[in-house]
């Protein structure tokens, strides 16, 4: 389905395709936006527009996005998150403590004198947080939303890591009147998990299996027990890494091959350490509420992630962040009808960096990212451009994104690789940069259609009678 707007910028509803082509081979209506592909007519339209809803299904790494005219699916969509934002803050306060510190260049000495202010959220949370208003904000503009509705996602942080969890256990804690050293001792029956006792050392240690200088935590995940003199040896490695030093011996003694079955054993233990993204999506729960109502000035009803998941059973579909996110809402609907199978895929990429110096694995400078000024004969790099080159060795058409030169000189990524050197000339814009990246991908909603269907899932009955 495509976006519609009248002459007045007016949301209209969305049309099929079909008759999209007859609009603009008529010149009814010209091409407004190319992501999502949305046109514009030349004629104001007063009548009404039945409202549409909009869904929401919100996740540590991608977010489901869907729009709903009743039980019509129109329009699919999937956010990606950026996931690199934690490394490249921690990566940036390095650079920073060096220069407060060595002899190089003055950065003023920072006072742990600053609070946070009410309400902070970390900035990969945030960054996740805002991607979903910025594309509601957008869609709102092109689409006539009436409602939002989203998935109040809630993890038990506690049954992720014990699914066995229940009544008191809750308050407790394995740690529940002891404390980790007397518990681990306890635990591992006061011996090595290394090497069994095969070092002779008795001296006893609480270890960190990843190690507390490369950031591992004081969790009962991380924590295991061992003697003085394979915590020693270990050093600053990791269990993985200390074991394919120890394979790399060129003779292994008795205490290598215990301590190797030792780490070999502790792999199988499989503390479940990935709570991050649980935790990330329980802070955004609320915050995101405020947010859309704040920005979009709609309704915004939640419902749990149990009436998603009746609903997608009941309407016999398969699993995906888009498709999750139209089975969302509490008012169930006898069937859903999929107008469209297209999802559009939005990635994060943000507008370049404010980074001015490129640096090497040891934070040396190598050399400058870019020049300061951005913008070259009209274009910036990341704007998506559409060539036709007429003569010379690159002649041809060409539709990708643009990496711009102050030469005039520039290259285009398609689909079919890099072509550099196209004159600015010959190029025309398609979709300025706006921060996100666009792709799509066919997807296919009732799960009988998928390839991996078993006779005995439950789901085969409803989802028959759905369609
Ligand atoms: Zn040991």
């Amino acid at each position: 389905m495509v976006f519609v707007l009248d002459c007045n910028k007016k949301p209209l509803a969305p049309c099929h395709e079909a008759r999209t082509r007859k609009l603009l081979s008529r010149k009814k209506a010209a091409v407004y936006l190319r992501y999502p592909f949305t046109i514009i007519l030349k004629r104001e339209v007063e009548d009404d527009i039945a409202p549409c809803t909009l869904k929401l299904d919100p996740g540590s790494r991608h977010t489901g996005v869907a729009i709903l005219q009743n039980d019509r699916v129109l329009f699919l969509g999937q956010i990606d998150h950026k996931t690199t934002i934690v490394d490249d803050l921690k990566k940036r306060s390095a650079y920073r403590r060096r220069r407060r510190t060595k002899n190089c260049r003055y950065r003023a000495a920072r006072f742990l004198n600053r609070k946070k202010p009410e309400g902070w959220f970390p900035p990969s949370v945030m960054s996740a947080l805002n991607n979903s208003v910025v594309i509601v904000r957008r869609l709102k503009k092109i689409c006539p939303i009436g409602l939002i509705e989203y998935e109040l996602v809630k993890f038990d942080t506690q049954k992720l890591i014990n699914p066995d969890i229940k009544g008191t256990e809750y308050q407790n804690g394995p740690l529940h009147r002891t404390n980790m050293r007397n518990f681990l001792r306890i635990a591992h029956n006061n011996t090595c998990q290394y090497c069994h006792g095969a070092s002779k050392d008795t001296k006893m240690e609480w270890e960190h299996m990843m190690p507390r200088s490369r950031g591992g935590s004081d969790a009962l995940g991380n924590a295991t027990w061992s003697c003085h003199s394979c915590n020693d040896e270990k050093g600053s490695r990791t269990p993985r890494e200390w074991a394919a030093a120890i394979k790399q011996k060129k003779r292994q003694t008795k205490l290598d091959k215990a301590r190797l079955e030792g780490i070999d054993n502790l792999k199988k233990q499989n503390y479940s350490t990935a709570l991050a993204d649980a935790a990330k999506v329980n802070a955004i729960r609320w915050k995101l509420k405020e947010m859309l109502e704040q920005e979009t000035k709609l309704t915004v009803k939640v419902s749990s992630a149990y009436h998603t998941k009746t609903n997608r059973m009941k309407y016999g579909l398969s699993k995906d962040h888009c498709v999750d996110a139209a089975c969302v809402g509490k008012d169930a609907l006898p069937a859903l009808h999929f107008r469209t199978t297209e999802c559009l895929v939005i990635t994060a990429r943000g507008r370049g960096k404010h980074c001015r110096t490129n640096v090497d694995k040891n934070g040396f400078p190598v050399g400058k990212p870019y020049p300061r000024r951005k913008n070259f004969f009209g274009y910036q790099s990341g704007d998506m451009v559409a060539a036709n080159v007429p003569k010379g060795t690159k002649q041809g058409k060409y539709v990708g994104c643009a990496a711009c030169r102050s030469t005039g000189s520039f290259d285009i990524k398609t689909a079919n690789g890099r072509i550099s050197g196209i004159n600015h000339k010959y190029i025309k814009p398609i979709h300025r940069l706006d921060g996100y990246g666009y792709t799509t991908k066919e997807i296919s909603p009732y799960w009988f259609e998928t390839e991996n269907k078993t006779a005995s899932s439950p789901c085969l009955k409803a989802g028959a009678s759905a369609v």
